[in-house]
């Protein structure tokens, strides 16, 4: 029996048109992928809504906080099989963390999006679609997390990543690899997630900072984000998890008012970790009360921390 899969629109290029006069990318008002909908029913009985219509830059916190809440109403009153969201690919692994930590449904939810507008050739946004709505109605997905499927590979929404400005195989996890893979006649998994975390949150009220560590940073950026009123902060470190010592009276000053100062390390590969015991290095930083994030990318990081921060105690 087929499906009943919830296929929700947010925008990003799977949702627009190259102006083939210009070569610019634009919003368009009607969303083509609508137009091709027909193709993918014969997977799933599809129901299409639109929640936004952005370009994914334009996403933020509280908009994905919104979707997420569109997301639990859908799926409280009626008995949908599987949810498919398409957005924009600059922050879709930002959107498919914030969900993957604010909801904790078992049913699959799938994000796609697409490297080429809907009228260029090579359009990647309905073959996307199509394989996302696939995964999304197949029951191995169940209770696998926030999926994200594009290009034949199915991620988890914690370890993938946008790895090339263009390239259609720009989605990969580094270090992790896909869960998954998409094939003409089946969607086979080879991995699963081990842990997950889940923040019951209704507003998002905090604000969190990250910086990129980089030779001969100093202290100044952290005074400075005491006074524009942050909650908390992420710093991609070096290496192994390790900063410039000019740093350590700006991180000793953020403790010390109790905002919350995360390590993650700035290489894609790797975790960071309380090795090395110079000034700035990683011993020192975790004996100061930095708190250590194993193997998240900043920008993770940053939602994870934004949302712990944020979660109904
Ligand atoms: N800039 C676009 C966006 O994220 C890129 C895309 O969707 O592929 O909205």
């Amino acid at each position: 029996m087929k499906k009943n899969i919830l296929l929700i629109h947010t925008g990003g290029t799977i949702s627009m048109q190259m102006n083939t006069q210009t070569g610019g990318v634009i919003l368009s008002p009607a969303n083509p992928l609508s137009l091709e909908i027909d193709k993918i029913q014969q997977f799933a009985n599809i129901t299409e809504f639109e929640v936004f219509n952005l370009p994914s830059p334009h996403v933020t916190p509280e908009k994905m906080n919104h979707l997420k809440n569109v997301l639990l109403n859908h799926t409280e009153n009626t008995t949908f099989d599987g949810i498919v969201i398409t957005h924009g690919t600059d922050t879709l692994e930002e959107t498919a963390y914030f969900l993957e930590l604010s909801t904790n449904l078992s049913i699959p939810v799938v994000i796609t999006g697409a490297m080429r507008s809907s009228n260029e050739i090579g359009a990647d946004g309905v073959y996307n679609l199509m394989s996302a709505v696939r995964v999304a109605a197949s029951e191995e997905a169940v209770d696998k997390g926030v999926l994200v499927v594009l290009n034949d590979e199915i991620h988890t929404a914690t370890n993938v990543t946008k790895t090339h400005s263009s390239s259609v195989a720009t989605f990969q996890s580094p270090q992790y690899g896909p869960i998954g893979i998409v094939t003409k006649s089946a969607i086979h998994f080879h991995h699963a997630p081990i842990t997950r975390f889940h923040y019951p949150v209704k507003h998002i009220d905090k604000k969190v900072a990250m910086f990129k560590i980089y030779a001969g940073m100093e202290s100044d950026l952290l005074h400075s984000i005491i006074n524009l009123g942050y909650h908390g902060v992420v710093l991609e470190g070096l290496g192994q998890g390790n900063v410039p010592p000019a740093m350590i009276p700006g991180i000793q000053n953020l403790l010390d008012v109790n905002i919350p100062v995360i390590l993650v390390s700035r290489c894609f590969n790797g975790i960071a970790q309380d090795i090395y015991a110079y000034e700035g290095g990683g011993k020192m930083l975790k004996d100061l009360g930095v708190r250590f994030e194993h193997g998240l990318s900043g920008q993770k990081a940053r939602l994870k921390l934004l949302l712990e921060l944020c979660a109904i105690n």
